[in-house]
């Protein structure tokens, strides 16, 4: 049995009808499947359409490496002052507290060393930085380095060091660049030199070391050097072959063979702000390098009475 019903003043029954809306579906399938597709942010008017552009640069982040044994009062006052003073530079920035751990003599480079391959995944570049040196003036900027290292405390400006091949204190270098020279040499244990053979490395790698402009402060204004010289005594031993082999350009070591274990990993707070301490237990191929530990003089003096 088939009903029929008048449409448009047409007499139409059930299976004419089914007919003719088989043959519109089919139409209209047919009209969209010619359509161009479109993303939703294409089918908004073009004003509302979000700027998406691949020019668009990511900032890059910069990772604070501060070598450190026993200067715990200087991080205390390190840490608030680098937040305020990066902050306003809109730095991304994370401080990373290399402290050495073992009963070795102090080694700034190889801290530093173990600080780059600990901040690997997330950070563009690093600054190798005193931790009783604070900048002051608001041009020292700590952008990326794009183009080769950036001596923040160049030699006009530091409290201490005038020489001008000097780059010690807080140097600023991307990753690829410290990777090019290998980092720095492994062999500097004690106070003094590795900041010199460092800049050999950079030198020898075409690498030319640029300073922040439109300095106008001195020595005296630039930074605040919080180091009393009899308080935190800066160890000059010589022991061994150390003056002899520490005088030369090492070609040999870097990252690729400093030898550390990694006793722990801290989040810590100061006044609030976030830094993360890495304790590292440096280890010392006595043959090759000594002078990681100097013979005690009272202890040898007694050994001969
Ligand atoms: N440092 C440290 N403990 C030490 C020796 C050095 O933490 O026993 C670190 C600290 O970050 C310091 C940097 O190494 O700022 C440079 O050492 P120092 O200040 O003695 O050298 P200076 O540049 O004043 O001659
Ligand atoms: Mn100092």
């Amino acid at each position: 049995m088939s009903t029929s019903f008048k449409f448009m003043g047409f007499r139409i029954n059930s299976s004419k009808c089914l007919t003719i809306c088989l043959g519109l579906t089919f139409v209209m399938g047919c009209y969209l499947a010619v359509l161009p597709i479109q993303s939703e942010k294409d089918a908004l008017p073009k004003a509302m359409r979000p700027q998406i552009s691949s020019k668009v640069p990511v900032k890059k982040r910069l990772a604070v490496l501060v070598p450190f044994r026993d200067r715990f009062e200087e991080l205390l006052e390190f840490v608030p002052h680098m937040y305020n003073f990066l902050n306003k530079q809109r730095i991304p920035f994370d401080i990373f507290v290399i402290q050495q751990s073992d009963s070795f003599r102090f080694n700034r480079a190889s801290l530093i060393n173990v600080g780059f391959l600990l901040t690997e995944k997330n950070h563009d570049y690093i600054a190798m930085h005193d931790v009783d040196l604070l900048p002051l003036n608001d041009n020292l900027k700590y952008d990326y380095p794009a183009y080769g290292p950036i001596h923040i405390s160049s030699p006009e400006t530091h409290p201490k060091y005038h020489y001008n091949t000097f780059i010690g204190g807080i140097l600023l270098i991307k990753r690829e660049h410290f990777q090019l020279v290998k980092g720095m040499s492994n062999n500097y244990w004690g106070w003094g030199l590795e900041d010199d053979e460092f800049y050999v490395r950079i030198k020898d790698a075409g690498l030319s070391v640029s300073h922040p402009a439109n300095i106008t402060t001195g020595t005296e204004n630039t930074f605040k050097h919080v180091h009393d010289k009899t308080y935190r005594r800066r160890d000059m031993r010589k022991c061994y072959n150390q003056r002899e082999v520490t005088r030369r350009r090492d070609r040999k070591t870097g990252i690729h063979d400093v030898r550390y274990k990694i006793k722990g990993e801290h989040t810590l707070t100061i006044n609030s702000l976030p830094l993360t301490v890495y304790s590292v237990e440096l280890l010392c191929d006595r043959n090759a390098t000594p002078w990681c530990q100097c013979p005690d003089p009272k202890k040898a003096s007694s050994n001969t009475k």
